[in-house]
């Protein structure tokens, strides 16, 4: 037998009125999944294949009901920004998986934050390389507790937004996804093998924005637990 030579520490999400946590083996993310969000990001939504990217599972940053979670402001960025956005979390998984049998693949839903070094992005894009810097962060994944799909049903409709200092900022609804959550994972599965402990955050709607330190956000999607955070500055 062979024995590791330490330990390495899992990313895991409490399941929502149960002492269990969900292990979390991947995050996949779609880009430009509400039309408006596309056509602010300069491109035309009507045209577009869903696109994927990833975020390191160790970036979840978990968020409790109640809380008002301390969220340190990101190195090396002057434009840092939220994304509300509908988390599914996968307990099942396979290749080239049929839109019609996707949904058995989702243990539940959280409420997430895709949160975006948006100058680094947008310098990595312009300069046609890869821009994870922007988007694969320490702490760039808040999340909270997975609320099973065998208790809340799925989510296909109801509002979603995102408030900073108590002013709303996002508002759409997730019936307004280009690509439903079903359909992100069969086209997903088609790329790579999902497995149980995926991710999906599900893109964001619209009227993205800045947050500094000192702001407190708010993210919201009808019958799930909020998630509070406060940005703050950077330990030195
Ligand atoms: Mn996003």
């Amino acid at each position: 037998m062979t024995k590791q030579i330490f330990e390495v520490a899992r990313a895991a999400i409490p399941v929502a009125g149960t002492d269990q946590t969900f292990p979390v083996r991947r995050i996949y993310c779609i880009g430009r999944n509400y039309a408006a969000h596309a056509r602010e990001m300069g491109s035309d939504p009507t045209r577009e294949p869903p696109f994927f990217f990833q975020k390191p599972s160790d970036a979840i940053q978990v968020v409790m009901p109640g809380e008002t979670a301390e969220h340190p402001y990101p190195s090396l960025t002057k434009n840092y920004h939220y994304e509300v956005e509908l988390v599914a979390a996968l307990n099942k998984g396979g290749r080239n998986i049929p839109v019609d049998k996707a949904l058995d693949c989702v243990y539940g839903y959280a409420v997430g934050l895709d949160m975006t070094r948006r100058d680094l992005q947008s310098e990595m894009k312009d300069g046609k390389k890869p821009w994870d810097i922007g988007k694969g962060f320490d702490n760039g994944a808040p999340v909270g507790p997975i609320l099973p799909a065998a208790k809340s049903g799925h989510f296909k409709a109801g509002e979603i937004s995102l408030s900073v200092n108590g002013t709303v900022k996002q508002k759409a609804d997730l019936a307004d996804m280009i690509w439903s959550v079903a359909e992100q994972i069969s086209r997903l599965s088609q790329l790579f093998e999902l497995k149980a402990g995926d991710l999906i955050m599900s893109g964001t709607p619209e009227n993205v924005g800045p947050v500094i330190v000192g702001d407190t956000m708010v993210a919201r999607i009808a019958g799930l637990p909020d998630l509070s955070l406060k940005i703050v500055k950077p330990a030195a």
